[in-house]
């Protein structure tokens, strides 16, 4: 299919049940070709954002009261939706994300991970716990109850599974949304919510707003939004926490970004080591948060690593993301090329020793896109900013080590903690690089890269503030309660704390 035949998008907001238009519009450019236009969409003003939290604020009563069950199953029809979208999805993605169409089929499927887990989860589990009371006639409960509007902004990078891993368990919990997709992919966004709207979720428990960062800025801003569910860069996440920290009832789960590593021990399989680095280097053309640009490489097994990684490199086809033989596709627009760019240069500058050199490419003919080839250099430079800053591309740096502690302390030497990968066939090392490394996500012979629903997916230090994403948001999106019940006839107390009335009624 080529990439010029599917008619743009026209994309509106979604406020309490109605679509609405904007004063201003925006376009949304493919980045493979950024000739060819994806749709255009409403620019929501701060007036248009407070109006999407005042629908979420009066439709939070009805849908708290609804039975979390009820809640749950209007999953089972959004479920049924994605199912039969899946394909139209998934190219309308790769069209305006630049992922390829293999990538973006995963990341459907993803998504309706989340969703089926959301469905089941309803009938199980997580609602609260009995506990038990030193008194033997109390029965003492913790219930979970939801806080009320949740603000969802989500990245490019993810523009469908990342939005579900948040609206799923806020809206099974019974809060209600307002959700604003990233500038890049406001094509996704509105599918997203008319699939939404087309299971039935009732008017107002989901909202869009749409528009760059001045939008997500208007909505973290509104006292009336009770949990900020944020994914997307460092600057942005410390941003929304400033302006939440004048709102200290506010919950802000913040997923950032990430300077990951793969580390191949001596005992490593050879071509799975070789494997698992590429594939965590290049796959999304290195824009993925987990995306390793450090392969941290024992020295014994250096040198033929190096050559076999380069010659791998290489080979890969960036190209037009329709194309399921292209491995990956292009940077997601001109400044993000620009800037891996940048970082190729500095890493120079720095002291690399360059093994594939990284440049502009124009795979697709006839268009302008945003694509770059691999760069691969190896540097053992302590502290250079490129072995400490995330590059967010094709760009990869191979570092050498002599002992694990040493492996450690590369890994550990970014202010960045969310995903690993470790490359051996010994149990006590990969135990040693568990307890020692600094992560939120962590594999063994495997690519750092690679989720699943069920799991928490979060990181520490500038990565995550510990309220972990998907499975693990349900933690984020609802407050703990204790409710405590007397089945006896009189009143007893904990601790042996009296209950007589002294100079009471006779
Ligand atoms: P981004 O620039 O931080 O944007 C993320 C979202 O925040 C977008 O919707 C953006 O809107 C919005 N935004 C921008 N400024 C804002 C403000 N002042 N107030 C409120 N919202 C604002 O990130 P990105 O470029 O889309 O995505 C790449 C980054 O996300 C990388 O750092 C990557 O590591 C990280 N990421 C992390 C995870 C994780 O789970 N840890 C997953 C995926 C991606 P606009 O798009 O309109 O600017």
């Amino acid at each position: 299919m080529s990439t010029n035949t599917l008619s743009p998008v026209s994309g509106r907001l979604f406020v309490g049940g109605e679509w609405l238009s904007a004063r201003e519009d925006f376009a949304s450019k493919s980045p493979a070709n950024l000739a060819e236009v994806v749709g255009t969409f409403p620019k929501a003003t701060p007036k248009e954002v407070d109006a999407a939290v005042a629908s979420a604020r009066s439709a939070f009563p009805a849908w708290r009261r609804t039975s979390r069950i009820l809640r749950a199953e209007c999953f089972d029809r959004l479920a049924q939706l994605i199912k039969r979208d899946t394909d139209a999805l998934a190219v309308l993605m790769a069209r305006e994300c630049g992922k390829n169409i293999t990538e973006c089929r995963a990341e459907v499927v993803e998504g309706l991970h989340m969703v089926q887990y959301v469905f089941g989860t309803g009938r199980q589990g997580i609602y609260g716990e009995v506990i038990a009371s030193e008194i033997a006639e109390k029965d003492a409960f913790v219930r979970r109850k939801p806080w009320g509007v949740v603000a969802v902004i989500t990245p490019w990078n993810f523009p469908f599974a990342v939005p579900l891993w948040m609206l799923g368990p806020s809206l099974l919990e019974g809060n209600t949304c307002v959700f604003k997709p990233s500038e890049d992919t406001p094509a996704i966004g509105q599918k997203l919510v008319e699939l939404f709207a087309e299971a039935g979720f009732p008017a107002g428990t989901v909202n869009l707003v749409q528009g760059a960062g001045e939008t997500g800025e208007a909505l973290v801003k509104n006292p009336d939004v009770n949990v900020v569910c944020f994914t997307g860069s460092y600057e942005v996440g410390k941003r929304i926490q400033e302006i939440s920290a004048s709102m200290p009832e506010r919950i802000v789960a913040a997923e950032m970004g990430g300077k990951n590593a793969v580390i191949v021990c001596e005992d490593a399989r050879f071509d799975l080591a070789v494997n698992a680095g590429i594939l965590s280097a290049f796959k999304t053309t290195g824009q993925r948060c987990v995306s390793a640009s450090r392969i941290i490489v024992h020295e014994a097994l250096m040198d033929r690593y190096a050559k076999a990684f380069a010659e791998t490199a290489k080979r890969l086809k960036f190209g037009d993301p329709l194309d399921a033989k292209n491995f990956a596709g292009p940077l997601i627009h001109e400044n993000a090329a620009k800037k891996v760019l940048d970082y190729n240069a500095l890493a120079k500058k720095e002291g690399a020793k360059v093994l594939v050199e990284g440049s502009e490419i124009q795979p697709v003919a006839g268009a302008k896109g945003c694509f770059l080839s691999p760069f691969v250099y190896q540097m053992d430079g302590k502290g250079a900013r490129v072995l400490r800053e995330e590059v967010f591309g094709p760009h990869v740096a191979l570092v050498p080590f002599k002992t694990d502690e040493d492996a450690v302390r590369i890994y550990n030497d970014t202010e960045y903690g969310l995903s690993l990968a470790v490359i051996t066939e010994s149990y006590r090392r990969m135990r040693f690089f568990r307890e020692e490394c600094e992560y939120g996500m962590g594999y063994v012979n495997l690519p750092c890269i690679g989720a699943e629903v069920h799991l928490p997916f979060g990181g520490v230090k500038k990565s995550g503030n510990g309220h972990p994403s998907a499975a693990g948001l349900i933690e984020a999106v609802t407050h703990k309660t204790a409710w405590t019940v007397n089945h006896g006839t009189d009143i007893k107390m904990a601790q042996g704390l009296t209950t007589a009335l002294e100079g009471g009624p006779a």
